[in-house]
């Protein structure tokens, strides 16, 4: 109760934050602002506030995107706080069916090897279309998790344990987390990572015992699974000689960038931060006469801090047009397990998203986190429009020059 305490007592009620956070913007209500949380933490921690499920289900509404922090001018820590106010409000049992699902695959509960076929089977046998039109998913309360499914177009590939680099000279050696859900819902992230990090000179290494980056556990209040599953992948990437432990998506990597070992922590970067730290790629990458919209996620803007890579990364890509969404783009909802467990503030904030996002015809959407590119690449899909969600680095693994072609630095 101390530490809640004193960081709360580090708020000193400006109201600076309010402008910035989606829920309050969307409520008009002090109590799902940043301002309001804290207060009701800050009287919940001082003993004059009961626990109750309408001071739990406030906090619970928060996104954790992290908006607030980044405006703050007294630096009040409010993520921290919101997880050690859920860590102290823990219920095992609240979870609902979708969440309880995904954290099932997340810490390998339930194998993503035997899921995968099941589900392309599910897609492919027109058995999808039959559940949604029974309303199925509804009926088992699945249908925040089932609307997320993107087209899985192509079997799974089983992954190496190790990758050597595939260039003239050998630059180093570089970790790659490929995340629960990356691995098993978007391989075409996981590849393209491979084939420019070995192309610009790394090998790469995927150890086979990394698992779920723990940050749904943590956010949920549930501290005990997360600091397993921390060290899990602690112990996963302590490899000789490694020049960066990379992650593909912003979520997993604000997290992963928490972890309290510091030989873990300080090693991790987004690919493409690191792409442009490490890697040469002027006069590596064919025109693409093209346009696509930027979105930039909460976890790379206000936590990473690492969003103007990504542009940067892209702009060398010769003859493309970035249009990035409007800079007062909020949080589009997907927020880790929020978009599960709050569907109607998810989906009205993806509203704002997708408007943005659809007032320019584009090629590609581009998104650094697998959560945000799920429930953008639904909320696409269900306003019946062919805008496809690509990470960055697969359009850069589209556009590199291969040594085979000669041309290779
Ligand atoms: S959280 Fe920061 S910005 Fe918001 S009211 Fe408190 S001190 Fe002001
Ligand atoms: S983390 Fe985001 S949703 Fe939560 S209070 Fe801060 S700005 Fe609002």
């Amino acid at each position: 109760m101390d530490n809640l305490l004193a960081d709360a007592d580090l708020c000193v009620k400006c109201g600076l934050c309010l402008p910035h956070c989606p829920t309050y913007q969307k409520t008009g209500d002090e109590n799902e602002s940043p301002r309001g949380r804290i207060a009701l933490i800050q009287a919940f921690a001082g003993g004059q506030l009961e626990p109750s499920t309408k001071l739990t289900d406030h906090i619970d509404n928060c996104l954790l995107c992290h908006a607030c922090e980044r405006a703050c001018p007294a630096v009040v820590p409010y993520g921290r706080l919101i997880d050690n106010f859920r860590s102290r409000t823990y219920s095992k049992h609240k979870s609902s069916m979708a969440l309880s699902l995904v954290k099932k695959l997340a810490d390998g509960s339930i194998s993503q090897a035997a899921i995968r076929p099941s589900l392309r089977f599910y897609q492919h046998s027109g058995w999808q279309k039959t559940a949604r039109w029974l309303k199925l998913p509804k009926l088992l309360q699945l249908q925040p998790l089932e609307r997320l499914l993107p087209p899985l177009t192509s079997p799974a590939i089983e992954l190496a344990a190790s990758y050597p680099a595939t260039s003239k000279s050998v630059k180093g050696n570089v970790g790659l987390f490929t995340g629960c859900l990356g691995a098993l819902l978007d391989q075409q992230t996981i590849t393209a990572a491979i084939s420019v990090l070995t192309a610009v000179g790394y090998n790469v290494h995927l150890p086979s015992t990394q698992t779920c980056c723990g940050a749904l556990a943590q956010h949920d209040g549930d501290q005990l699974s997360a600091g397993q599953l921390m060290a899990t992948n602690s112990n996963a990437f302590a490899i000789d000689d490694l020049t960066a432990i990379i992650s593909l998506a912003s979520g997993c990597g604000s997290q992963l960038q928490a972890y309290k070992d510091p030989q873990f922590a300080d090693k991790v970067l987004d690919i493409s931060d690191f792409l442009i730290r490490h890697a040469d790629l002027s006069e590596r990458l064919k025109p693409l006469p093209i346009s696509i919209r930027l979105h930039t996620p909460c976890s790379l803007k206000n936590i990473m801090r690492s969003d103007a890579a990504v542009a940067r990364l892209l702009a060398k890509i010769p003859d493309l047009t970035i249009r990035p969404l409007a800079s007062t783009q909020a949080c589009c909802g997907s927020a880790g397990s929020y978009m599960l467990e709050h569907p109607k503030m998810a989906s009205l904030l993806l509203d704002d998203v997708l408007d943005s996002a659809l007032t320019e015809p584009a090629d590609y959407l581009i998104s650094s986190n697998i959560g945000c590119a799920l429930h953008i690449g639904a909320g696409l899909r269900e306003r019946g429009t062919n805008l496809t969600v690509l990470h960055p680095v697969v359009l850069i693994a589209r556009q590199l020059i291969s040594a085979e072609d000669g041309t290779e630095k």
